[in-house]
C-alpha cells in the first residue's frame, strides 16, 4: 500500500500545534512588523500571510565561520522569535544542529535540494585558494556544497559577516582565499545579514517578509535589508546625549566609564556603523554592545576587520577633512559615503535630514588623534 505524503503544514498549524497560543502569534506578529520598521497596519496582513503560507524548507551551510550565527539563532528570546522560528521553518539540514550525521545528512540535504523552492541560509565564507581545500564536507569543497545547494533555491540569506563580505577570514592577507557568498552567487535573490553575530530579530524578520510579501526586503548598496540596516548606530545610541555634550569616556573604568559616557574616545565605531543594534538590542532585548560599556566594532560594516581596526582606535578622520574636525562631520561624512550606494533614497532622505538638523546645530570641535599604531598617536 502505498505511504501518502503528509500534506504541508502552514506555518499557523505548525505554531498552535507545538504549543503557541493564537494570542502569542498575534504578538509574534506585531513584534515582527516593529521590526520590519513597518507600521502597525501591516500586522493583520502579516498575521493573514503566516496563517496560510507553507513553511519554507531551509538548508543552513556553514562553512569558514565560528558558529555565532548559530550560536545567536538558537540563544532568542524563548518564548519567542527563536521557538517561533524553529517552528515556522523546515530545516532539513544543519550541520550543528541536526540529530542526522553522514550519509544520513547528506540525503536530507539532496533531498531537500531535488524539491526546489528552499531558503538556503549561509553562515561563514568560501575558501577558495586551492581549488577549495581549506573547507571540505562529505567529500566536497564549500564552493561545490553552496553551487548545489542554491540551484534551484528561491532565495539566499546570508547570515554573519562573513558570509556576507568576507568577514575575518577574508581580512587581509586571506590566506585561504576566503570569498563572500554574494561574489559567488548568481541567479537567486541574495541578501545580507551582517554582524558578528547575526541578530536573530533580524533574521526573523527578513523571513517573514519574504512569506508575507514574496519577495525579500529592500536592499542598501551593500546588499543589507534597509530596516535594519538603513540608520547608524551613532542616531539611535542610549550614549548620545553624552556625545553632543562633549562628555567621553577616556580610559575604562574611569568616572565617565561608571557614568554612560559616550565611548568615542575608547575607539566606538558607532558613528560610521549601520545596524538596527540600539533599538533591537541582544539576548532577549536585555542588552547590547556599547549598553554593555563596550565600543561598537563597526561588525556590520564590509572588511571591517581591515577598515575599522585597531579596534580601541579612534575614528580616522576621512578624506576631506582637516586635522582639527568635528566628531559630527566625521560621521556625516562617512554616512554620505554610505548613502550615496542605498538602493531605496528614502532612507538616504532621511540621512540628510538629520545631517541638516545637524547642520543648526552647534558641532563639538575635537582634535582629531591618529589612531595607535599611526603616526602622530597619542594613546
Ligand atoms: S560614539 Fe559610540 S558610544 Fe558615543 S554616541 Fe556614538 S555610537 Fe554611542
Amino acid at each position: 500500500m502505498p505511504v501518502l505524503a503528509a500534506p504541508p503544514r502552514s506555518v499557523l498549524d505548525s505554531l498552535l500545534n507545538s504549543g503557541v497560543t493564537r494570542r502569542r502569534f498575534l504578538e509574534f506578529c506585531t513584534a515582527t512588523t516593529a521590526v520590519l520598521a513597518l507600521p502597525i497596519k501591516f500586522a493583520p496582513q502579516i498575521a493573514q500571510a503566516l496563517e496560510t503560507a507553507e513553511k519554507p524548507t531551509v538548508i543552513w551551510l556553514e562553512f569558514q565561520d565560528c558558529a555565532g550565527n548559530t550560536e545567536s539563532f538558537l540563544r532568542a528570546r524563548a518564548p519567542g522569535v527563536g521557538d517561533i522560528l524553529l517552528d515556522v521553518l523546515d530545516v532539513e539540514y544543519h550541520e550543528t544542529i541536526m540529530a542526522a550525521a553522514g550519509d544520513q545528512a547528506e540525503a536530507a540535504k539532496e533531498a531537500a535540494i531535488a524539491k526546489g523552492g528552499h531558503i538556503v541560509i549561509v553562515e561563514g565564507s568560501v575558501p577558495t585558494a586551492a581549488n577549495g581545500v581549506y573547507c571540505t564536507i562529505g567529500g566536497k569543497t564549500a564552493v561545490q556544497i553552496l553551487a548545489e545547494a542554491t540551484m534551484g533555491a528561491a532565495a539566499v540569506i546570508n547570515t554573519g559577516t562573513c558570509s556576507s563580505y568576507g568577514g575575518i577570514p577574508a581580512a587581509s592577507p586571506n590566506p585561504t582565499g576566503a570569498t563572500s557568498v554574494p561574489d559567488l552567487v548568481s541567479g537567486v535573490p541574495v541578501i545580507n545579514l551582517p554582524g558578528c553575530p547575526v541578530n536573530v530579530d533580524n533574521v526573523v524578520a527578513t523571513i517573514v517578509h519574504y512569506l508575507t510579501f514574496g519577495a525579500l526586503p529592500a536592499v542598501d548598496g551593500h546588499g543589507r535589508p534597509l530596516f535594519a540596516y538603513g540608520e547608524r548606530i551613532h542616531d539611535h545610541c542610549e550614549r548620545r546625549a553624552h556625545f553632543d555634550a562633549g562628555q567621553f569616556v577616556e580610559e575604562w573604568g574611569d568616572e565617565a566609564h561608571r557614568k554612560g559616557w559616550c565611548l568615542y574616545n575608547m575607539g566606538c565605531k558607532g558613528p560610521s556603523t549601520f545596524h538596527n543594534c540600539p533599538t533591537q538590542r541582544w539576548n532577549g532585548g536585555t542588552s547590547w554592545p556599547i549598553g554593555a560599556g563596550h565600543g561598537c566594532v563597526g561588525c556590520s560594516e564590509p572588511d571591517f576587520w581591515d577598515t575599522m581596526t585597531p579596534i580601541y582606535g579612534r575614528l580616522p578622520a576621512p578624506p576631506g577633512f582637516g586635522v582639527t574636525t568635528s566628531v559630527d562631520k566625521i560621521g556625516a561624512g562617512i554616512v554620505g559615503l554610505t548613502a550615496a550606494g542605498f538602493a531605496a533614497h528614502g532612507i538616504a532622505k532621511t540621512v540628510q535630514r538629520k545631517r541638516a538638523e545637524r547642520a543648526n546645530e552647534t558641532p563639538i570641535e575635537i582634535e582629531t588623534t591618529a589612531a595607535p599604531g599611526e603616526e602622530g598617536a597619542e594613546r
